[in-house]
């Protein structure tokens, strides 16, 4: 079988590890506009895979998904790991969610939505006792939290390039770089399926579709140190710091309706540092080592959709959830592709255009 796959990034870059890891014999194509390092979307991501905090930006169903996301990364990555001797953290220490005393309102309501729609096995109250063992600075400015304990942070500045390795070891897939592609049904006649993964670039193709700009600091604060992602509630400037190696934080993210990727603008990097430093005053000594823009690829109901047409199969709308989304459904487009039908555990994604 001969498979092009459109769009290098998340997406993308997963559904060929995974088709090479099912079947060898598949010769995959992979094209992108941008080279293998680009800094796109995925990378500029936090990573975070985090079902249960993102409860009050999320449908009902995110959280079923979570489940599978999380035992997926767990197995994934050693494997990738192994594979490419490069290693990919996946750091599955939970989040904390926080609020200041003068949010008492959007810690109320985040409450009531946590009680409303998640499982009690997925989260708890923390006192500033149990807040000041598990994340002993946090303590520092607040009096209690919420943790979710099950959540992770994928090292994603780790994961694109150890895919790329393995891209490379793997001599049945070849890499079209810098080779842009808008009319997929041309490119179609030399393959027997074509994967379109181009996020925001195959806006042009589908309906109900739009983009959602997000605005990250990435920054370096060795005073801070803490071991596991942190959200902040707040009624204008919702924060999330996802840890890194070395010290390094990503704090995110805006979430503004435009498809335009222009840089971080004065208001948004004031209001993401301002809401930091409420946090914890360590980040007043932090340099900002850069601001990234995003656009997240978006349906009109915020959740993914895997297109099935008969020889163009569209994998779009990750939205804010890439790292949540992305494992459940290439193995459910695996499934598919495998003629395993029955082993398909969200079949309400796929729409079927098969004529
Ligand atoms: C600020 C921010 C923070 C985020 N944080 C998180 C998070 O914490 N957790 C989480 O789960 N998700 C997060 N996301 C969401 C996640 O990054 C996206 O859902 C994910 O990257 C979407 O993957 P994709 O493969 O569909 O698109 P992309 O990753 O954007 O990849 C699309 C690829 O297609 C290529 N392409 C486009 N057009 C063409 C063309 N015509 N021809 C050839 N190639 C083309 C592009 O160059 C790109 O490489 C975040 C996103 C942003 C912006």
């Amino acid at each position: 079988m001969k498979i092009a796959i459109i769009g290098m990034g998340l997406v993308g870059r997963i559904l060929a590890w995974r088709l090479h890891e099912s079947d060898q014999t598949i010769k995959i194509s992979l094209f992108d506009q941008q080279d293998r390092d680009y800094y796109g979307t995925g990378l500029i991501a936090a990573a975070m895979v985090a079902p249960h905090s993102e409860v009050p930006n999320t449908e009902p169903i995110v959280q079923r998904l979570g489940q599978h996301s999380f035992q997926r990364w767990k197995d994934w990555l050693p494997k990738l790991e192994a594979q490419t001797q490069q290693e990919i953290s996946y750091q599955q220490n939970g989040t904390i969610v926080v609020a200041h005393p003068q949010d008492q309102s959007d810690w109320q309501r985040f409450q009531i939505k946590a009680q409303a729609h998640i499982d009690s096995k997925e989260w708890q109250t923390l006192n500033q006792t149990q807040l000041k063992h598990l994340e002993p600075e946090l303590a520092q400015t607040f009096s209690q939290g919420l943790y979710f304990p099950n959540e992770g942070v994928v090292d994603n500045q780790a994961l694109y390039p150890a895919l790329n390795h393995y891209f490379k070891q793997a001599e049945i897939i070849s890499l079209y770089e810098n080779t842009r592609i808008d009319n997929l049904n041309l490119i179609s006649a030399n393959f027997d399926k074509v994967f379109d993964c181009r996020g925001n670039g195959a806006s042009h193709d589908l309906n109900n579709f739009r983009s959602v700009r997000g605005e990250v600091a990435r920054v370096i604060a060795p005073e801070v140190k803490f071991s596991r992602a942190i959200r902040l509630l707040h009624p204008r400037f919702p924060l999330y710091i996802a840890p890194r190696k070395n010290d390094e934080y990503i704090i995110g993210a805006t979430q503004i309706e435009s498809d335009i990727d222009t840089p971080v603008t004065i208001r948004s990097g004031l209001e993401l540092l301002s809401a930091l430093y409420s946090l914890h005053q360590g980040f007043g000594e932090a340099q900002i080592l850069e601001f990234l823009v995003g656009l997240r690829p978006t349906f009109s109901d915020n959740l993914p959709k895997i297109e099935w047409g008969e020889k163009i199969i569209r994998i779009n709308g990750l939205y804010r959830h890439g790292y949540l989304f992305a494992p459940i459904l290439i193995d459910d487009v695996l499934n598919k592709i495998m003629g395993n039908e029955t082993g398909i555990h969200f079949p309400q994604f796929i729409v079927n255009n098969e004529s």
